[in-house]
């Protein structure tokens, strides 16, 4: 589980909503230590031999497009800056400070894995300021209110919140079968678990169970939940689960799967270490998909106690 990508976070979130808007002010003051993020990349600060998400300070001479608070670290609050995109190249000359987009960062483990969650975190929440300038309601611009944790439209009176975009994915399995797929865009031999976002007024067991008849033509009976994971592309939770397949004959949906197969557990524990002999492989361990098909294996993921 520990190696999961953006799952442990240091920071505490609890009770910030009392006095945002003061904690803010205190995490932005000079010299306050932040999270920075530019465009789609994280900017990272040196220390010592392994570098670190949280900066000692702001980035002198830049100014930053949005300011949020993200939560307390060790007692004190700690502010997100959003830069633009263009200040990722331009430290490049800074010996302690280095750009890496996210993904890369939880892939080679750049940053302590407690830290990933915060990356996750300011990405996010900054992505959505960045993207609702403008109110929903009335068309009229928004402001950033509460330390950031909402945007007000003065207009119309309307509040905003910060939006997580559910993603339903899951481990499918039939006896000692599971069934993954691959998408066009994925590395050559990968293959997944299938994943969908969940329709409004769907619950997640119909999300699974929708997604898995439209794109692979499997009817799915029992469903469990598994895990979750916040995939800050800009702002989506993947919820991870086993399904139960009731039917076998597989009819692909050749707009969302260039691929998609039956693979015995023995041949998918080939495929998670490396050597399968036709060369197939999976998502790496930061991605849930990896953490199903471990779970799976091992007799972690199944049907819930009484289903
Ligand atoms: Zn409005």
């Amino acid at each position: 589980m520990s190696e999961l990508g953006y799952i442990q976070n240091r920071l505490v979130r609890a009770g910030i909503e009392h006095d945002p808007d003061g904690l803010l002010a205190e995490a932005t003051r000079p010299g306050m230590p932040v999270v920075a993020i530019a465009g789609e990349q994280a900017i990272l600060h040196a220390d010592g031999g392994r570098a670190s998400a949280v900066l000692p300070a702001a980035i002198e001479a830049e100014t930053p497009r949005e300011r949020v608070l993200l939560g307390m670290l060790e007692g004190r609050p700690l502010a997100g800056l959003l830069y633009e995109a263009g200040v990722a190249d331009r430290i490049a000359d800074a010996p302690s400070l280095s750009a890496q987009d996210l993904r890369s960062i939880a892939v080679q483990g750049t940053v302590p894995a407690d830290e990933l969650g915060m990356l996750a975190q300011a990405k996010s929440l900054l992505s959505w300021h960045a993207r609702h300038r403008f109110c929903a309601n009335c068309g009229n611009p928004t402001e950033p209110a509460a330390g950031g944790l909402r945007r007000d439209c003065r207009a119309c009176g309307a509040q905003h919140f910060p939006r997580t975009d559910p993603v339903s994915i899951m481990l499918i399995a039939r006896g000692d079968t599971c069934l993954l797929g691959r998408q066009k865009r994925f590395v050559a031999g990968s293959y997944s678990c299938l994943a969908g976002f969940i329709a409004p007024g769907e619950t997640l067991e119909d999300a699974v169970r929708r997604e898995v008849l439209e794109e692979a033509g499997i009817r799915v009976g029992r469903v469990s939940y598994v895990a979750s994971q916040p995939w800050p592309f800009p702002s989506s939770i993947m919820i991870g689960c086993w399904g139960e397949a009731l039917t076998e004959e597989i009819v692909l949906d050749r707009d969302e799967l260039e691929d998609g197969r039956w693979f015995h557990r023995d041949e998918l524990a080939l495929m998670l270490e490396r050597r399968h002999p036709d060369g197939l492989i999976t998502p790496p361990p930061m991605a849930i998909a990896n953490h199903l098909m471990r779970a799976w294996l091992t007799g972690r993921a199944g049907p819930a106690p009484g289903a």
